[in-house]
């Protein structure tokens, strides 16, 4: 794996004027908060900078510092010196933001993604953090980047979201030190957590009624899942942002080693997501034979065919993994 010293990406970053910031679509609080964070500090340096995701701010997250920064990409081109992708395992996964992306003398990649194949001109891709936004909290420091209370708020909305609350094996006590270094940076701990997770709409718990009420376990309760149908979605009026997280219900059954969630999309295909409490059962590369990526404990595919087409490959596909392996 090719990995950019952070000295060559602090280079790119001084050295040049215009900056797109992009990340994954559907994003998540890494994605969103490590957008965000960077940014901000190349606005300290005071380079041009646009943050641009295919979705967009997200209403959940429209509390991160500076949200108002992060728009939809524009229908015309613009031209950038710089152009970085942050969380994104691969290319595609920036969606629409590519196109509006002219032309850039120079491509960043920083991710965590085990899967990232490594594009871009400048590449640091460490699977062992647990977020993006620690990655960039260490190029941040060792670059000696501007680093202020919105930027320290970002990275740790990203971290405490993509370690499930500092709970997940890739938590390190690295992880628990840049927490500690945030919070002298002024991060607020009660009242950014409750804005993270103590102020969802209500349409998610109702989704996630739906969601149980559909939850079926295979393997004698290794395997547990749940699904949602287009129809359950409208008639709830949910957004796709509502269900981030609702899989975690699954993974926190005693027995359970693998939860699935299976979502119907308007293209044709059905968005799984899956997670694994144990190393040996890898959903990455279970996800990977569909197409999808991810990490080796949660990961993710889209996948062409009905709803009950694909539970069936999948579920049976994950039986043998987790009979092998457990
Ligand atoms: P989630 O289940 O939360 O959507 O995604 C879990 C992980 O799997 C994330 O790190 C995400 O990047 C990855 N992932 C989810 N869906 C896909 C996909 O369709 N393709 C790839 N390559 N990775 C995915
Ligand atoms: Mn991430």
């Amino acid at each position: 794996m090719t990995t950019s010293k952070f000295t060559e990406i602090g280079r790119a970053l001084r050295e040049h004027q215009h900056f797109a910031v992009l990340g994954h679509v559907r994003p998540d609080g890494d994605a969103l908060g490590s957008q965000l964070a960077l940014a901000l500090s190349l606005k300290k340096l005071g380079k041009d900078v646009r943050v641009w995701n295919e979705d967009g701010m997200l209403e959940k997250y429209s509390f991160l510092a500076r949200s108002d920064l992060m728009s939809k990409p524009p229908a015309t081109a613009e031209d950038f010196d710089v152009a970085i992708a942050l969380d994104t395992a691969i290319q595609n996964r920036l969606g629409t933001t590519v196109q509006a992306v002219r032309s850039a003398k120079v491509w960043i990649n920083i991710d965590h993604h085990p899967s990232n194949p490594c594009y871009g001109d400048l590449v640091h891709v460490d699977p062992t953090a647990p977020a993006t936004a620690q990655i960039l909290f260490e190029l941040i420091s060792d670059q000696q980047l501007p680093i202020d209370s919105e930027i320290a708020e970002n990275l740790f909305v990203a971290i405490s979201t993509d370690t499930g609350s500092f709970q997940y094996p890739n938590t390190t006590a690295r992880t628990f030190e840049i927490a500690a270094e945030l919070i002298r940076c002024g991060v607020d701990v009660g009242r950014i957590s409750q804005l993270t997770y103590e102020n969802y709409p209500r349409r998610r718990i109702e989704l996630l009624r739906e969601l149980l009420a559909t939850m079926r376990f295979d393997l004698g309760g290794r395997i547990a899942s749940f699904s949602l149908s287009m129809k359950t979605a409208a008639r709830l009026n949910v957004l796709p942002e509502d269900n981030e997280g609702l899989i975690d219900h699954l993974r926190a059954i005693r027995g359970v080693i693998v939860a699935v969630f299976f979502e119907e999309l308007a293209d044709g295909k059905v968005r799984v997501s899956m997670r694994s409490k144990i190393e040996k059962v890898d959903v990455c590369a279970i996800c990977q034979k569909f197409g999808g990526g991810g990490h080796t404990l949660a990961a993710g595919a889209r996948i062409r065919g009905t709803l009950a087409e694909v539970e069936e490959r999948v579920l049976k596909e994950i039986c043998e993994v987790v009979k092998r392996n457990s």
